[in-house]
C-alpha cells in the first residue's frame, strides 16, 4: 500500500500499515509475479523514452530505517533498467570534501542530468532526520532546512526533473528479525553495522523525526509516498507502479529525427 502525503498534512506511521498485501494472495500468487514482470518490461520501456528524448529527469529519493529495503529496491526495480540512463548514488555521512561545503552541495551534484533517472539511497533528508535524532547540529539550524529543501526541489521540478520521494516503512519487529538475518546468515553478516543497533534504539525517536519531516516537505509537486514495506515482493510492485505511474504522467517522447528514415537507402 501507498499513502501519499498531502502538503501540509500531519502523518502517523503507527497508523499505517507496514504489512500490506495489497490484494495478492502472497509472493507466490501468480497474478503477483505476473503484475511485477509486467510492470519492470513497462518501466524499462518508459525509461528507454526519457532517455532518448533527453527533455525530462527523474529523481527517485529512497529514505528509511536501516535494513528496511532500499538496497532491494534499487536491485529489482532499478537493475532490470538500461544502465546508461540510470544512476544510482548512496549517501554516507559527509566526509571530506562534502563535509566542507553546505549539506545541499554533494546532493545537487549528484541530481540527474536530462534523460537520466537518478536514485538516491538516502539523500538531503539524512540533514533533517540523522542530525535531528543524532543532534549533530542545533535545532536552530536543521529546523531551517525544510524551507531550504522545499526551496530546492522545486527548482529542479521548474527545471524540468520530477522528484519522487518514497519512504519504505517497515515495523520495528521486521527490522529485527532483518537485523538478525544479517548475523545469522554468514553471507549476510556484511550487511550488518553494529551502529545499526544504536539507530534501532532511537526507533521512536526517527519515527517522529519522519513524521515531522512528511509534513513539512510534502509539496505539491514532490509529495512523500510512504509505502508499506514489510513484504519485499509488495513492496517492489509498489515501488514499480509508482515508477511507471510517473513515468507515463511525464510522457517522455522518443526525439524526431532529424533526417527522413524512409529517404535512405542501405546499400547492399
Ligand atoms: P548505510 O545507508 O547503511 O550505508 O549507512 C549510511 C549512514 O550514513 C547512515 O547511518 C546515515 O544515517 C549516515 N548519513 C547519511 N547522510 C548523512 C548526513 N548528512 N549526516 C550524517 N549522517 C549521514
Ligand atoms: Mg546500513
Amino acid at each position: 500500500m501507498i499513502t501519499v502525503v498531502h502538503p501540509g498534512a500531519k502523518v502517523s506511521l503507527r497508523d499505517l500499515p507496514t504489512d500490506a498485501r495489497n490484494g495478492y494472495s502472497g509472493k507466490d500468487d501468480p497474478q503477483a509475479i505476473e503484475d511485477l514482470a509486467k510492470l519492470l518490461a513497462r518501466l524499462s520501456e518508459l525509461q528507454e523514452r526519457l532517455m532518448a528524448g533527453a527533455k525530462q529527469s527523474l529523481l527517485v529519493v529512497l529514505q528509511a530505517m536501516d535494513a528496511a529495503g532500499k538496497d532491494g529496491v534499487l536491485r529489482k526495480v532499478a537493475g532490470p533498467l538500461d544502465s546508461r540512463g540510470v544512476s544510482v548514488y548512496s549517501f554516507k555521512a559527509p566526509a571530506g570534501e562534502e563535509a566542507g561545503h553546505d549539506y545541499l552541495w554533494r546532493v545537487h551534484a549528484r541530481c540527474p542530468r536530462k534523460g537520466e533517472l537518478t536514485l538516491f539511497n538516502r539523500s538531503h533528508y539524512e540533514d533533517v532526520l540523522v542530525v535531528r535524532v543524532l543532534d549533530l547540529v542545533p535545532k536552530a539550524r536543521w529546523s531551517r532546512r525544510f524551507d531550504h529543501i522545499n526551496a530546492f526541489e522545486e527548482m529542479l521540478h521548474d527545471e524540468g526533473t520530477r522528484v519522487v520521494k518514497i519512504f519504505l516503512h517497515i515495523s520495528k519487529a521486521e527490522q529485527g528479525r532483518r537485523l538478525q538475518e544479517r548475523l545469522d546468515i554468514p553471507e549476510k553478516n556484511w550487511k550488518f553495522d553494529p551502529r545499526d543497533l544504536d539507530m534501532r534504539a532511537k526507533w521512536d525517536d526517527f519515527q517522529e523525526a519522519y513524521e515531522d519531516c512528511f509534513e513539512r516537505t510534502s509539496t505539491q509537486h514532490a509529495p512523500w509516498h510512504i509505502v508499506s514495506a514489510d513484504r519485499k515482493w509488495a513492496r517492489d510492485i509498489a515501488v514499480a507502479r509508482l515508477l511507471v505511474e510517473t513515468l507515463e504522467d511525464m510522457d517522455p517522447q522518443y526525439p524526431e529525427p532529424n533526417y527522413d528514415p524512409k529517404a535512405i537507402k542501405i546499400l547492399p
